[in-house]
C-alpha cells in the first residue's frame, strides 16, 4: 500500500476538522477511491493499528492525539444504476461531499437531498449520524435503499435500509463500527424549479438561525425527547433553548465560545493553538448548568475522540 497511497506521519488534524481543534494523527491517509479505502482499513487491521475514518470532519472533535491511523475519506464516485420515467437509482461512494451530491441530483431533477442544502460533510458521515433537517423533519437517509459496508472483519457486505435501524441521531454503524463504502438511493424525478426553491429556502433559513462560516461542529448536544419536553413543560425540545435560558450565549473558555446566534453551537474563535482542554471544560460547564437549572443530562451529538 505504501507504493500507491501516501502515509503522512504526525499530521496536524485541525485543518481537516470544522472545529479546528489542534491534535496530531500519528499516521494519516487520504483515500480517493473505494479500493484505497478498503485497502487502507485492511492494512491497518493487519498491522494491528487502531484506526479512525472520517469524511468532512464536521461532527467530530479530537481531544487527544490519535495513536494510530486516521483515514480521510475522499472517495468521489456517483453512478446512475437504473433510470425510469419516474425515478432514478444512484450509487454514491461514502466520501462524496453532501454539497456535491445535492448539486448533481438537482441538476438531474431528482428529489431527496434538497432540504439538506448547507449540511457540511460527506455521505458516510450523514448516514453514520443519520443527519437531519428539522423544517420540515427530513433525514438524509430517507431515500436510502441499500448499501455496501466493510465489516470489522474486513469483509464487504450488502445490506438494505432496515439494517441501519435509523432513529433520531442514530444509525447501527455507531454500534457495529462497520464502514459505509457506498450507498444506493432511489430518487423521484421532480421539477428542477421546485428543487431550487427548496434549497434556497433551506439555506436562507440556515443562515438566519445558525452561525455561518465559522469554526464549529454544528449542534453540540442532542435535542431532548418530546416526552422529556412535556414532562418539564418546556415550550420546545431544543437544547439551544435550554442553554440560552442558562444565560450562556457568548460564554467563553479559552478559544471556545457558546454562539450568540444559536446556543447549541460551540464556536472556536481562536486563530491557532486552540486547546482541547478548554473545550472539554466548556462542555462540562454547559452540562452542569443545564442539569442544575432543568435537571436534564445533555448528551453530546458531536463525537469526541
Ligand atoms: C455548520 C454546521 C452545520 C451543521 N448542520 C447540521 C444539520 O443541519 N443537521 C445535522 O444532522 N447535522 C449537522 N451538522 C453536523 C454534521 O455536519 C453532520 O453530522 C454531517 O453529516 C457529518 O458528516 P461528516 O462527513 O463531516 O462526518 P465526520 O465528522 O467526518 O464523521 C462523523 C462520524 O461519522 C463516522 N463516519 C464518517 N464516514 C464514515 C463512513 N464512511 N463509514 C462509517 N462511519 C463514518 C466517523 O467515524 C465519525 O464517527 C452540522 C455541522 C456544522 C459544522
Amino acid at each position: 500500500m505504501y507504493k500507491t497511497i501516501k502515509v503522512v506521519i504526525n499530521e496536524p488534524l485541525a485543518k481537516h476538522l470544522t472545529m479546528r481543534v489542534n491534535q496530531i494523527a500519528n499516521l494519516f491517509i487520504e483515500v480517493k477511491s473505494i479500493d484505497e479505502l478498503v485497502d487502507s482499513v485492511i492494512w491497518a487491521k493487519k498491522k494491528k493499528l487502531p484506526f479512525f475514518i472520517f469524511g468532512g470532519g464536521s461532527n467530530i472533535v479530537f481531544i487527544h492525539d490519535y495513536p494510530g491511523l486516521v483515514i480521510k475519506n475522499s472517495t468521489n464516485e456517483i453512478k446512475v444504476l437504473k433510470l425510469t420515467d419516474k425515478e432514478v437509482d444512484i450509487r454514491v461512494s461514502s466520501g462524496v461531499p453532501v454539497s456535491v451530491l445535492i448539486a448533481k441530483t438537482i441538476e438531474m431533477g431528482l428529489s431527496g437531498f434538497e432540504y439538506h442544502q448547507g449540511l457540511p460533510g460527506t455521505v458516510g458521515g450523514a448516514i453514520y449520524m443519520n443527519s437531519k433537517w428539522t423544517k420540515p423533519m427530513t433525514y438524509f437517509s430517507d431515500r436510502l435503499v441499500g448499501a455496501v459496508l466493510l465489516t470489522t472483519e474486513g469483509k464487504l457486505k450488502k445490506v438494505n435500509k432496515d439494517y441501519f435501524k435509523f432513529t433520531y441521531g442514530y444509525s447501527i454503524l455507531q454500534k457495529t463500527k462497520e464502514i459505509l463504502i457506498s450507498a444506493v438511493f432511489r430518487l423521484p424525478k421532480v421539477k428542477t424549479n421546485l428543487l431550487n426553491k427548496i434549497t434556497l429556502d433551506s439555506l436562507t433559513y440556515r443562515k438566519k438561525t445558525q452561525p455561518f462560516g465559522v469554526a464549529t461542529s454544528g449542534c453540540f448536544f442532542k435535542n431532548i425527547s418530546k416526552e422529556d419536553q412535556a414532562k418539564l413543560k418546556l415550550p420546545t425540545n431544543s437544547v439551544g433553548y435550554l442553554i440560552d435560558q442558562c444565560g450562556l450565549k457568548n460564554y467563553k473558555i479559552g478559544s471556545f465560545m457558546v454562539s450568540s446566534i444559536h446556543a447549541n453551537f460551540i464556536v472556536n474563535i481562536g486563530k491557532q493553538n486552540s486547546e482541547s482542554k478548554d473545550l472539554v471544560k466548556l462542555i462540562k460547564y454547559i452540562k452542569d448548568k443545564v442539569r442544575q437549572k432543568f435537571d436534564v443530562n445533555l448528551v453530546e451529538e458531536v463525537e469526541i475522540v
